[in-house]
This record gives structure tokens, C-alpha cells and sequence, in this order.
């Protein structure tokens, strides 16, 4: 019974992912490859700055923007390394993760009706989040082929542009693509966003996982874009903090000033602890990087040739986050009854393409943010599975 709740929550739906999760509940021994969360410990100075702010008795509200030395260590990680200058005290804000970071900018930048293009495949959230502030989000199809798997075709987003577009969704490197836009992708998308006014959403929480060379762009820092892009950063992926749920926005003042708001009157602000947790990790050492993301590649290259061998798929070789996204070939299912029957025949739990949006139909994604035995695990059930094919 639908009546007297709200009609724009109502017309939201629900992950297709739950039908999964549900599943796998009724299910013992199940292996899975369906969520993106690191297997990596979250560092250990991180967790000692947690431990030393409970000591302190560091546990009561703090600024609703998040503490100052952090939005400083902020300011200046922007600046060497993503090249965006930004004021600490008006251009950043600490979120509640990077879900947090988006959800509080589209509340703050979109009105009804507005139309948000957004390039699809696209992480569920990007889309249902501008569906949640009242928008429209127009889905981008992203070109594909078996040999470079997705690409954004700038030109595309031209195509689709009315008068009611005010911006445009990127997310690099990608989920569930692990496509990484270049620098002259963005440039185009830069062009296009100021020839017509748009906003940019850009959603950078794999900033750190890149491979073969590849170089991770924050569109905010190319020339006559400060003013229009608003950035959303996470520690979930980078430190393996997911469950810390901290990130970070950075936007034009006068959009910060709004999103401000949308975080004062909902969660106020961000957990004390997770706040000095995550300076401790921005000022922290970050050799460990080199590590996890060899150990991510030795993982995508695994997972990368088993798929190839199994018949039914076919995966190109992403060059970014840690999630591969075979296409399905001569499978009749839908990707949601194919990841159905893996999980009946071969007890193995990854996620349907189909909810990714309409381009994702066909195909299926596997995260290798697990370890390197248990994904191989996870490919031999698809290997028994498929027999029965
Ligand atoms: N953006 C993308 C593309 C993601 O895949 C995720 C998490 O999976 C997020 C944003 C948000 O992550 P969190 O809220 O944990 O920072």
C-alpha cells in the first residue's frame, strides 16, 4: 500500500542486488565476488589514531563541516596530488564516505526535472541518487568492444544534451567497467560541460587503483573547471575503510554552503573517531600503496585469464578500481538468471550486469578485492558450474 508515502522515494527502486544477498542468505559455503570491499587491513597508524581518540575522550560533536586540521590535510592532498586548489574552510567537507559526499551535493545542486547525464554502465548509486534529489538521470551508453572493452565517447554525451541538462556524471576509474578515462576524454567532457553550462559530478573513490601506466585525472583541476565541478573522495577504497564510512566533497563555495545544509539537518556530521582516523591516513605514509596495488594487479591478471578460458566469457583487461566485467557469450540467460544459476549450480555469488543499467545487460561483474586463493575458488565453481550448461 503505496498511499501517503513519498512518490519520488517510491520510484526509486531497490537494488537488484538484494535478490542476491537474499538468496545467499538461504545458502551455506557460498563463495562470493559480489562486493566491492578490500580484503586489506585498514593500516595500522590509522587504527592506533582511532584507538588514541577514544583514549582522549575525543568522542563529542564536532564542526558540522568536519574538524579543521582535516579539511586542511585535505585541502593540501588536493593540491599535490589531484592539482585542485581548494580553501579548506569553504571548498571542502567531510562525509559520511563518498556516498555521503554525493548524496549531500545532488540534494544541494539538483531541483525537479533536472536531467543528469550519466554514462551507463554506471554504479547503481550515481543514478539513483539523482533520482532521490528529484532528477532525471539520461543514461550515456558507453561504446564497447571486445578489445578495449568500455569507452566513453564524449561526442555521445552531445548527443543527449536538452535544455534541461544541468550536469554530467563521471566516474574514474570506473565500477563496474575498471575503464580509466584519459586526459583528453576529460578535456572533451571539460569542453562540452562549459559550452553548455553544465556541472559535473565527478566520483574519484578509486583514485589510487590504477595499473600498466594508466594515470588517474581529477577533471576539477583542468582550466575553467573549479567553478563547475564537485568531487566526491573516499577512504573506503584507498586504506581499506569501507566500514570507517568517511570521505570527502570538494566543491565551489556556494555549493558547499548547500550541501552543508543537507548534512546539518540529516547527520549533522561525521563520526569523531573516523575523522581522526582519516587524518592520520592523509598524513600519514603511503608506501603501502605500491603493494596492494601490485597485489590488485596480480589479481586482475589472474582472474582476467581464468574468465578467458572459461567459453562463456569474454574480458578485456580493465585498467583501473578491482572489478572485471566479462561480456556473456552465447549464454541464454539474462545476466540476473545467469548469476541465479551460478549461485544454485556452483555456489558462487558475483553481481548481474543488468543492475548496472541497461547497457550492463549481457554481462557480469566480478570485484578481486579478495585474496588471490579465494578467487581462484570462485572460478573453479564457475568452471563445475558451467558443465551443466
Ligand atoms: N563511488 C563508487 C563508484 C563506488 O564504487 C563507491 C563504493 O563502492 C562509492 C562511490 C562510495 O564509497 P564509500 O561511500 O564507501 O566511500
Amino acid at each position: 500500500m503505496s498511499r501517503g508515502l513519498c512518490g519520488k522515494v517510491l520510484g526509486v527502486p531497490a537494488s537488484g542486488i538484494v535478490t542476491i544477498r537474499d538468496m545467499k542468505l538461504t545458502m551455506t559455503g557460498v563463495v562470493g565476488l559480489e562486493s566491492g570491499d578490500p580484503d586489506f587491513d585498514t593500516p595500522v597508524h590509522v587504527k592506533e589514531a582511532a584507538v588514541g581518540a577514544l583514549r582522549e575522550n575525543f568522542t563529542h560533536y564536532t564542526p558540522n563541516s568536519g574538524i579543521v586540521p582535516l579539511r586542511e590535510a585535505i585541502a593540501k592532498k588536493l593540491k599535490e596530488k589531484n592539482g585542485m586548489e581548494t580553501n579548506a574552510n569553504t571548498e571542502i567537507m567531510v562525509t559520511t564516505g563518498g556516498m555521503g559526499a554525493l548524496f549531500t551535493a545532488t540534494q544541494a545542486v539538483l531541483s525537479p526535472g533536472d536531467e543528469v547525464l550519466v554514462p551507463d554502465p554506471y554504479w547503481t548509486s550515481n543514478m539513483m541518487q539523482i533520482l532521490m534529489a528529484g532528477g532525471k538521470g539520461v543514461s550515456v551508453p558507453l561504446e564497447y568492444s571486445k578489445e578495449t572493452g568500455f569507452r566513453l565517447d564524449p561526442d555521445s554525451f552531445m548527443e543527449l544534451i536538452t535544455d534541461r541538462t544541468r550536469a554530467i556524471v563521471i566516474n574514474t576509474p570506473h565500477n563496474p567497467t575498471g575503464m580509466v578515462a584519459s586526459k583528453e576524454q576529460l578535456k572533451a567532457l571539460a569542453e562540452i560541460a562549459q559550452d553548455h553550462d553544465l556541472y559535473v559530478f565527478s566520483d574519484e573513490p578509486y583514485e589510487d587503483i590504477v595499473y600498466d601506466g594508466a594515470r588517474h585525472y581529477s577533471i576539477g583541476s583542468f582550466p575553467g573547471m573549479k567553478e563547475r565541478t564537485i568531487t566526491a573522495f573516499s577512504l573506503s577504497k584507498t586504506y581499506a575503510m569501507t566500514g570507517w564510512r568517511i570521505g570527502y566533497l570538494a566543491a565551489p563555495r556556494e555549493i558547499i554552503e548547500q550541501a552543508y545544509k543537507v548534512q546539518l539537518y540529516s547527520v549533522n556530521g561525521v563520526n569523531a573517531i573516523a575523522q581522526k582516523a582519516a587524518l592520520a591516513a592523509l598524513e600519514g605514509p603511503h608506501d603501502f600503496l605500491v603493494d596492494m596495488v601490485a597485489e590488485y594487479k596480480r589479481r586482475r591478471d589472474m582472474i582476467v585469464e581464468r574468465l578467458n578460458s572459461i567459453k562463456i566469457f569474454e574480458c578485456w583487461l580493465p585498467q583501473g578500481a578491482f572489478y572485471v566485467f566479462p561480456r556473456l557469450v552465447d549464454v541464454r540467460m539474462t545476466s540476473m538468471e545467469f548469476v541465479k544459476f551460478l549461485l544454485r549450480e556452483g555456489k558462487m555469488a558475483t553481481t548481474p550486469g543488468s543492475i548496472f543499467g541497461e547497457r550492463g545487460e549481457g554481462f557480469v561483474r566480478f570485484a578481486y578485492s579478495f585474496s588471490f586463493d579465494y578467487i581462484q575458488e570462485a572460478m573453479d565453481r564457475i568452471e563445475g558450474a558451467i558443465l551443466g550448461l
